[in-house]
């Protein structure tokens, strides 16, 4: 019984080991790293994560208006998102490892331990692309 739970947690405790450390060996830009880092930290400032925090703006997508703006829809459901993991050929492998119950997170760690290091990279570097896109369109509406 003991055994079990402390094997239990403890492949939880290595399994997270391994999933931040692979965010870290990214071979891109630190700021994009950062990014990566804290998306799966669920502290990016969505207008979802703002509103949690008690600041008052609208909970629509920059992009295409609908639904609640948060990181799963941002990165991969927003038609935006999709027609940009589409252009890049990435689509089918976030398909692969989607499901209705994957988080956003799960879907970053699985893909930066499965992917090769190339698509790794623009894996990261297009989730940052979609990033800068959303705030420069908030800028761009405010003005
Ligand atoms: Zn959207």
């Amino acid at each position: 019984m003991l055994i079990a739970y402390v094997w239990k947690n403890l492949s939880i405790l290595l399994i997270s080991v391994v999933n931040w450390s692979g965010i870290w060996k990214l071979k891109v830009p630190p700021k994009i790293r950062n990014l990566v880092w804290r998306m799966c930290r669920g502290v990016l400032p969505t207008r979802m994560q703002l509103q949690d925090k008690g600041v008052q703006c609208p909970m629509n997508c920059v992009s295409c208006d609908s639904t609640q703006e948060d990181v799963q829809h941002l990165f991969f459901a927003c038609p935006l998102a999709v027609q940009t993991w589409r252009m890049t050929g990435l689509w089918s492998h976030i398909v692969t490892v989607s499901s209705t119950d994957v988080s956003a997170t799960q879907i970053i760690f699985n893909l930066v331990e499965t992917l090769p290091a190339e698509q790794k990279q623009l894996f990261a570097t297009m989730l940052w692309s979609l990033w800068k896109h959303k705030n420069l369109k908030v800028w761009e509406d405010k003005t």
